[in-house]
């Protein structure tokens, strides 16, 4: 089970000194302040990472507890929410919206493009009475990558709270929290940070504070409960026991980052998509996306004749390598290329592109060349 290759949109490969991290021996974090003080750390250093001077908390739970978390914390009965949806993930906020008595009203768009701002705000004109909205970063089914620092903004001008899921793109892609007045910004640890899968992160802002503190209801549930973490730090005190090894883990993690310089992380990610699209263009792959390319994944297109599916399962087998396929209606229409935090590395990306060469070839696809030769044509 442990000696596959693997190269899915998340979880990422883990480094060496991050695996080694969550073996060292660890205190009581109920009771050692010392441990209070580390996680407070490690939250000034992700916070710092994703630009914002707002409150940052590391719950414990996958990625998905931060997105139910946020709607659980915000919404209240019939509040209405707008939720933006170019992807499956943008869609899969209705229900945590619905499932905590709100009115989910979607915006609803092509999934193979970037939310068009000009034709949201014409929306918003018209219709602007919502709580709150959520937006997917990059939506990883298809890898699609909206405009934040102009969306975000453009809903707080009409005071609607802002709630993103970046559980796929921090790191990866550039991420303003504060400059783009985002009010909840969702990451888990296993995507370009590159951990293992086990935490969330979320960012909090005094409005989204603000907004919890009035609510006339209260918040159902207490894991998903945001407001428990307000004074944890004064207090010296957490609301449940905090899984230790996780978050020194975690630390390890986002010190390689800070190490390596956040600008410098997107920039790598950034060279390696970009060349890793304009190879397969040139090779004769169709890529599904026609704008809102993201750094963190690449989704191409695979003929009805070879089939997602089938073309994963032949890597699999031959190769022992896991590659992705994708969620939902394009399961058997899609194959992911999973470029995030470790994997967004020469020697990996190098390596898959040879592997699916191969395999496309050996499954009767005509490519144009060699996806490597071409990948090294257009790595600037
Ligand atoms: C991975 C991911 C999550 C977390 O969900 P899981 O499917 O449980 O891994 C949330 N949002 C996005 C966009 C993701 O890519």
């Amino acid at each position: 089970m442990n000696n596959k290759n693997v190269y899915m949109p998340g979880p990422s490969n883990v480094r060496e000194n991050v695996r080694q991290a969550r073996s060292i021996k660890t205190t009581n974090p109920d009771v050692d302040v010392d441990f209070v003080e580390f996680y407070k750390s490690t939250c000034d250093k992700m916070a710092k990472i994703i630009n914002t001077k707002n409150d940052v908390y590391i719950l414990s739970g996958e990625g998905i507890l931060g997105l139910e978390a946020a709607c659980a914390s915000l919404t209240e009965k019939n509040d209405r929410v707008l939720v933006i949806d170019n992807g499956v993930f943008g869609k899969g906020f209705e229900d945590f919206v619905t499932m905590y008595g709100g009115e989910a009203v979607l915006f609803s768009k092509s999934y193979k493009k970037a939310i068009d701002v000009e034709e949201l705000e014409r929306f918003l004109e018209k219709d602007h009475d919502f709580k709150y909205a959520t937006i997917v970063h990059c939506d990883t089914p298809t890898g699609v990558l909206n405009d934040l620092s102009k969306i975000c903004p453009l809903l707080k001008k009409y005071n609607i709270l802002t709630v993103v899921d970046s559980v796929a793109a921090m790191v990866g892609e550039k991420l303003l929290v504060d400059d783009w007045q985002i009010d909840m910004v969702l990451g888990g640890s296993q995507k370009a940070i590159s951990a293992q899968p086990g935490l969330s992160i979320v960012s909090v802002s005094e409005d989204a504070k603000n907004s919890m503190k009035n609510r006339k209801s209260k918040i159902i549930g207490f894991y998903c409960n945001l407001t428990i973490w307000e004074d944890y730090y004064e207090q010296k005190y957490f609301p449940y026991t905090m899984p230790i090894s996780d978050i020194i883990s975690l630390d390890r993690a986002l010190e390689n980052i800070l190490e390596e310089g956040t600008e410098n992380t997107i920039k790598r990610h950034e060279r390696i998509a970009k060349a890793t699209r304009e190879a397969l263009k040139e090779y004769g792959g169709e890529l599904f996306l026609n704008s809102g390319y993201s750094n963190t994944v690449t989704a191409l297109v695979i003929p009805e004749n070879i089939g997602a599916l089938n073309l994963t399962k032949y890597i699999r087998e031959k190769y022992n390598t896991i590659i992705g396929t994708s969620l939902g209606e394009y399961v058997d229409k899609l194959l992911r290329i999973g470029h995030m935090g470790e994997n967004a590395k020469l020697d990996k990306i190098i390596y898959i592109l040879d592997i699916l060469d191969n395999s496309l070839k050996d499954l009767g696809f005509q490519g144009n060349g060699s996806l490597v030769s071409l990948f090294n044509k257009y790595y600037k």
